[in-house]
């Protein structure tokens, strides 16, 4: 079994990165991401002090806008339009889910494009499906194609099984995986166990993105497969695990990420480099 770590590939990232950012830096252009944080869900926070201290090792200013949970949705849409019109912010991160009751989907549609970082607006995903890409595609998908493509995993003509259809990860994961011409099946919560067990069985690549334990087990898995677990959970004793049960099917398979030390890091990087390439491209429009 080949173990796909994910630092390799982070700091392949993080060093173009912080390219971008001297360059900017010299120019007096300081790359600013906003974090958009409603409501205080401790999962959220630490992705939050994770991506504080990697954006700070690469130039990379970060601004914080925490919101009470009991905020209304018209509060939040007005902290947004700041946001957008600050022309020293490059790049928005909003947390997601927001809190019960306020409409995400019109929400998220607020954010200025060009700072749409994550991919999150109907625009960026759109470009995703017509093929017609404009802004930056959602991190952890491109984490997950990123990973592939460092570890040389031939994509064309393969069978690929994405477990998990959400727009941050699984949908948009499995359009990137169709557009380097891999055979695509999505499963996801109404799949029945079998159906999900054999297009595993079948596949040559799985993208675990369902966000539960134990998801992906021995019997999923034949020797062929490479795993890319996309998952963030929890066991019993507080220790962070993926949605593969990764001692019973590492050697099992073909290649798996670790959780941690997989998807997680490169998501953070691109990111930030998402950051770094939208103050370049504010830079380049205003001729800085
Ligand atoms: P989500 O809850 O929005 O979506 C989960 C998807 O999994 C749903 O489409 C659902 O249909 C499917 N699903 C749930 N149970 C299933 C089952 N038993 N079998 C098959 N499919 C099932 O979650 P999300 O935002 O897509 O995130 C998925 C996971 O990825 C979570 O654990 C999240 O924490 C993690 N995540 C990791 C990163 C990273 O950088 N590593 C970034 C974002 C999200």
């Amino acid at each position: 079994m080949e173990l796909l770590k994910g630092k390799p590939v982070a700091d392949k990232i993080n060093e173009k990165t912080a390219a971008i950012t001297e360059e900017l830096l010299s120019k007096d252009i300081v790359p600013t991401l906003a974090i958009l944080r409603v409501g205080s869900d401790p999962s959220d926070i630490a992705y939050e002090e994770s991506a504080v201290k990697k954006a700070k090792s690469l130039g990379v200013h970060v601004e914080k806008y925490i919101m009470d949970a009991k905020s209304d949705e018209s509060d939040v849409l007005d902290v947004l339009k700041v946001i957008n019109d600050d022309e020293n912010i490059h790049g928005i991160l909003m947390f997601r889910p927001l809190p019960a009751g306020m409409d995400e989907e019109k929400v998220r549609n607020h954010l200025a494009a060009a700072k749409d970082v994550d991919g999150i607006t109907d625009a960026a995903l759109g470009g995703i499906f017509t093929g017609n890409v404009s802004g930056f595609p959602p991190c952890t998908a491109e984490a997950a194609m990123t990973i592939l493509k460092y570890y040389g995993i031939e994509l064309s003509g393969k069978k690929a099984v994405v477990i998990g259809r959400s727009l941050v990860v699984g949908k948009p994961v499995a359009m990137m995986l169709m557009a380097e011409h891999a055979t695509v099946t999505i499963c996801h919560s109404r799949t029945p166990e079998e159906d999900l067990k054999a297009a595993c069985l079948d596949a040559d690549i799985i993208i675990c993105a369902a966000g539960r334990r134990s998801t992906l087990t021995e019997d999923c898995v034949n020797g062929k497969q490479v795993v890319i677990d996309v998952g963030i959970n929890f066991d019993e004793e507080g220790k962070m695990c993926g949605d593969a049960d990764f001692e019973a099917v590492k050697d099992k398979v073909k290649a798996i990420t670790p959780v941690p030390g997989g998807v997680g890091g490169v998501t953070t990087a691109l990111l930030m480099h998402h950051t770094a390439a939208a103050a370049a491209a504010y830079a380049a429009m205003h001729k800085a």
